[in-house]
């Protein structure tokens, strides 16, 4: 388990704003001229989790510059790239404040509508405040389509609380900081376990941005990997495919065996090559697929069995014994999210 951050932190800081990044160097600087002067104004105390999740470009580098002249900045490393969704988990186990807001490091999600999520939060005594995007024609009209897809397919298979086009940015008070740390799932997809939780949740709405510079860190594989996990994570729905696979596959099987009969009552039984060439491509295409999804779920088993890590924390600047960060050697001080052992 993560070792509790000191109470003593834990009291003072408001707001937590964790941000994973991985070879973000170029946008960082950006980053930092517009995030800084929203949380020095919300007069607050406040602390920047940077999760640096593996970058092999000057982020890192970037990130220990800035912390010189920015005390507020702290930097988890992690010890390689673990992907978008663990990167977040391992700001979130580690974020101290009575709220935390989850910010992509592109500023695709404008900083400046914190205060407002703050704000909305302590106003209402809400527990989630989801920033919803009312405008991605930003985004290319490829990801604009898969994201229409997969919100739509989400709601149905999670359920309709499932704000559609809310992404990672959005804002968590600390109990629902902590009942998702309680939570077992290893490949977590948080736009779904969030909504799931059923907290009292407010929204903000804002147009999504261009990302300032650098390419998308979400190649289509990783946005089929995403989608994967969200729908086996939710639902056996798949499971059942298979049967519906088989169950047509049965019917068109009959059918078949109806003609091969005739033919052969009607003794034309050489040219029904084509027939049963289709038939055994046709039942072999539905017995993979029926393999494949079970695969996916044994999977799953097989991932919560092993009870793994998702992530490995080089070190983490505001650690006991590693302030000034670059000192933690590979190794020292780093430690792993172990999920609670179940019973
Ligand atoms: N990211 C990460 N680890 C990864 C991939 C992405 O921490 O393995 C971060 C990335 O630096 C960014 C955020 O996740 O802050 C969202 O990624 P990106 O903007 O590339 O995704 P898109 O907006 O294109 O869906
Ligand atoms: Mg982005």
């Amino acid at each position: 388990m993560p070792e509790e951050p000191d109470a003593e932190r834990r009291e003072t800081v408001v707001l937590s704003v964790v941000i994973p990044m991985y070879n973000e160097e170029e946008v960082l600087p950006a980053l930092v001229s517009r995030l800084r002067p929203v949380l020095d104004g919300l007069g607050a105390a406040h602390e920047v989790v940077a999760v640096d999740d593996g970058s092999t470009d000057r982020t890192a580098e970037l990130l220990a510059a800035f912390r010189l002249g920015w005390p507020e900045l702290r930097v988890v490393a992690l010890r390689r790239n673990s992907g978008h969704q663990a990167a977040l988990t391992a700001g979130l186990d580690r974020a101290v404040g009575s709220f935390v807001v989850s910010l992509d490091a592109d500023l695709q999600d404008p900083p400046e509508k914190i205060p407002e999520m703050l704000a909305l939060a302590r106003g209402e005594g809400l527990d989630i405040v989801y920033g919803v995007r009312v405008d991605r024609s930003s985004d290319t009209g490829f990801k604009r389509w898969t994201a229409g897809v997969y919100y739509r397919l989400m709601r149905r298979l999670a359920g309709p609380s499932v704000t559609a086009q809310a992404g990672d940015f959005r804002l968590l008070s600390r109990a629902a900081v902590d009942a998702l740390k309680a939570l077992p799932d290893q490949q977590r997809v948080y736009r779904l376990l969030v909504p799931w939780l059923g907290f009292p949740s407010g929204q903000v709405t804002y147009e999504r941005a261009p990302r300032v510079a650098g390419r998308t860190k979400y190649p289509l594989g990783r946005m089929i990997r995403l989608a994967v996990d969200s729908v086996t994570g939710f639902s056996a729905a798949p499971l059942r495919i298979a049967t519906w696979l088989g169950a047509g596959a049965f019917v068109v099987c009959l059918g078949l065996l109806v003609y091969t009969l005739t033919a052969f009552a009607l003794g034309r039984t050489v040219p029904g090559w084509t027939s049963l060439f289709t038939g055994i491509v046709f039942i072999g295409a539905v017995q993979l697929i029926c393999v494949g999804l079970l695969g996916e779920y044994v999977g799953r088993i097989y991932t919560a069995v092993q009870n793994r890590p998702t992530y490995f924390v080089r070190h983490d600047t505001a650690a006991p014994g590693a302030p000034g960060a670059g000192d933690a050697g590979e190794g020292a001080g780093s430690e792993a999210r172990v999920p609670a052992p179940r019973a």
